[in-house]
């Protein structure tokens, strides 16, 4: 059976409610992101129009939220992000409300470090001592390099297919990435984004093409050189590591000689004599 045909009255008629509608929600979304009208006076609205918007942007709509902090607050409210604001029972918005609270006063957003240095240096040794310490996050990098024994995926790295690291890359899912002895690595642009907007002070451990890209588009980012104590004590290090075959541990000897030269490009250089000590220098240059 066909739809009753509308006179062409009534068509003009729903045709100025749509338009009246959309008018009154880009106002109710430019007054959010003002600050003029409080996120959760929303709720109490009782136009139409209002409670057919979709909370999700309107919540990243709220100045000092954004689309992380707003996907963060949903998830853990556990609230699907297609929910409209009249869809939104009691319980929820009590959730929301006090998810919405611990995000907003979170501490100020933390510190973006770079921890480079030659392949060998240390620098996995010295950042996974600080894993443990709540005032760091360490960021896990994407990698089509093959897993060594010991490492497991998720926690040393994700390990990804060319194909997939192509994919992410197209996607701008990659805040820096760069190529090494023969592989790919990344890192994961909202993964460390969240962790900065939650008071984190993040730390990249990542080569140096890497971190010239965060230096470029981070200017607040601190970036810290891990040096060997000598060039015969990195070349024993790595070949004592035993992880890599010869062809990879030339590649990596050879990158390390131009990796070296670029240490003055870095805020800070920390020599690596012994771990202890080098953590404690880590942390202490992180809280500056
Ligand atoms: P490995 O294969 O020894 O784990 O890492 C090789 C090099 O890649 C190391 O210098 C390491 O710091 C660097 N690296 C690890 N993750 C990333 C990343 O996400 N981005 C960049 N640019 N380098 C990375």
């Amino acid at each position: 059976m066909l739809p009753p045909r509308l006179s062409r009255r009534s068509r003009r008629k729903a045709g100025e409610s749509a338009v009246k509608a959309r008018q009154e929600r880009a106002k109710v979304k430019e007054l959010v992101m003002n600050g003029e009208l409080f996120f959760f006076d929303l709720f109490e609205d009782e136009r139409n129009s209002v409670k057919r918007m979709k909370l999700m942007d309107l919540l990243h709509s709220v100045p000092g939220i954004g689309k992380v902090r707003a996907e963060i607050i949903m998830g853990k409210a556990q609230i699907s992000p297609s929910r409209r604001i009249g869809g939104v029972g009691k319980r929820q918005l009590e959730t929301l409300r006090q998810e919405f609270l611990l995000i907003k006063n979170s501490r100020r957003s933390g510190k973006l470090l770079v921890v480079s240095g030659p392949s060998g240096v240390g620098k996995s040794t010295l950042t996974n001592r600080m894993r443990g310490d709540e005032r760091f996050w360490i960021s896990v990098s994407v990698t089509t390099r093959s897993m060594r024994t010991g490492e497991v995926d998720g926690v040393d790295y994700h390990f990804v297919s060319d194909a997939i690291f192509d994919e992410m890359i197209k996607k701008e899912e990659f805040l820096e990435w760069a190529s090494f002895a023969g592989a790919k690595y990344g890192t994961p642009r909202r993964d460390v984004e969240a962790a900065l907007q939650l008071g984190k002070n993040v730390i990249l451990e990542i080569e140096l093409n890497g971190a010239r890209q965060v230096r470029k588009n981070s200017k607040d980012a601190v970036l810290i050189f891990i040096e060997p104590p000598s060039w015969e004590e990195l070349t024993a290090r790595l070949v004592k590591r035993g992880t890599e075959s010869v062809d990879s541990t030339q590649a990596r000897l050879d990158r390390a000689k131009e990796e070296l030269s670029a240490a003055s490009e870095f805020d800070y250089v920390v020599v690596n004599h012994q771990v202890d000590e080098s953590v404690a220098q880590l942390v202490s240059l992180a809280l500056r």
